[in-house]
């Protein structure tokens, strides 16, 4: 067993052998995309190659994926109220977004304050389809972003569903595939997706890469965030990232080629990791268990610890976990996602995020119940103390 067992995928993944293949490889290739010499070219191969891949993870056409820096960027990129459909160059009235957005998204790109609506989830943390329905009755031209997956849950949205209320109402749907692509199915088609974004870091590429898909040459955004050169088709100045972008590329081929077998094989681990918990500690809660959720992902809490703690005493255990929410200067904020969901508040900073991805072993799982059991205990050693 490796002196450490890291349960942090969401945050971010290795990077697949693959992808560091195609980086060290690429980084070795001279020429800029953009220039016509030889050496130019073989750089364009790489990033035209790479774009084959990542659509093919979508089940889009290649010609409708733009590269940018990051997850982040695509969300600002596609959150405008500039997008323009044929037939249609009136801009975007409103952003309905859910409540459990990530903050990319919740920072509503480049819509005024006053034109961006919530959209509640239920307590098992999925959108809420009527609520969303009357939303879009409100307005004329909306703009709707969901997320396919929670980062902090793992609770799956029902997109389809959405795209079609979305659709009816003569909107657009943006689809924020971050922590789903490569987990589960992400067809755009079948998604009834609009625009949908993605992250390299998360399937195993680099980090700092991400791309915007959108469903056709009839959506077009016209105020790309970044202008200048022509890359990307106008969507996206500057000189692409190359090695990042071979990387994305490599990764995303794995990433679509492994997922079925992976997907079951952490289904199976995540399955085995809950019981267990369970068994240590009964009252533990386990956020969106009702719900669908991606089979790498577990949040729970249990009343009275702190996930500032647990974290730091997991970590001393060779553990690597996360707290759910976000964490400013070393202390968590009360997460938006469990506030969303109508969790107790005595629960909110208390979200533990475990997040499995394609190395973890059965080994680590037991070394995730050994630490648990420790701190456990102890907590529970402390409060007899108290009570004496
Ligand atoms: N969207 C979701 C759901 C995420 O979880 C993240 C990152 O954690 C992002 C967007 C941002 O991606 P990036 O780290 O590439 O900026």
């Amino acid at each position: 067993m490796s002196e450490r067992s890291y349960f942090d995928w969401n945050a971010t993944t290795p990077m697949r052998e693959e992808a560091q293949r195609a980086f060290a490889d690429a980084m070795a290739v001279v020429g800029n995309p953009s220039s016509v010499h030889a050496e130019g070219r073989s750089a364009r191969r790489l990033v035209e190659h790479a774009r084959d891949d990542v659509a093919a993870l979508v089940g889009a056409r290649p010609a409708d994926v733009f590269f940018t820096s990051s997850g982040t960027e695509a969300n600002m990129l596609a959150l405008t109220p500039a997008i323009e459909t044929v037939g249609e160059r009136r801009v975007r009235d409103r952003l309905l977004m859910s409540a459990i957005e990530h903050s990319s998204v919740r920072s509503g790109g480049r819509f005024l304050r006053d034109a961006i609506f919530d959209i509640p989830v239920g307590g098992d943390g999925q959108i809420d389809l009527d609520a969303l329905s009357d939303a879009v009755a409100k307005a004329s031209r909306p703009l709707v972003s969901i997320m396919l997956a929670n980062n902090e849950t793992g609770v799956l949205q029902p997109v389809a569903a959405a795209a079609a209320i979305v659709h009816a109402a003569g909107g657009l749907l943006h689809v924020d595939a971050v922590q789903a692509a490569g987990r589960i199915p992400c067809d755009m088609g079948a998604l009834g997706a609009d625009l949908l974004t993605l992250s390299a870091h998360k399937i195993g590429g680099a980090k700092g890469v991400g791309a915007l898909v959108r469903r056709g040459d009839d959506i077009h955004i016209a105020d790309p965030l970044i202008r200048g050169g022509g890359q990307e088709r106008s969507m996206r100045a500057g000189t692409e990232n190359v090695a990042g972008i071979a990387a994305f590329g490599a990764a995303a081929a794995a990433a679509r080629n492994g997922r079925a077998v992976e997907a079951e094989r952490m289904s199976a681990l995540r399955s085995a990791l809950e019981a267990g918990l369970k068994t240590i500690s009964p009252q533990a809660v386990i956020f969106g268990a009702g719900a669908e959720r991606l089979p790498n992902t577990t949040l729970f809490a249990l009343e009275g610890v702190k996930a500032e703690t647990a974290v730091i005493a997991f970590d001393l255990e060779g553990v690597a976990v996360s707290s759910g929410a976000a964490c400013s200067s070393g202390k968590v904020q009360p997460s938006h996602v469990l506030a969303a969901m109508g969790i107790s508040p005595a629960l909110l900073r208390g979200g533990v995020r475990v997040s499995l991805g394609w190395t973890t072993t059965e080994a680590d799982i037991e070394r995730f119940h050994s630490a648990w059991r420790k701190l456990a205990t102890a907590l529970s050693k402390e409060r007899q103390g108290v009570a004496a």
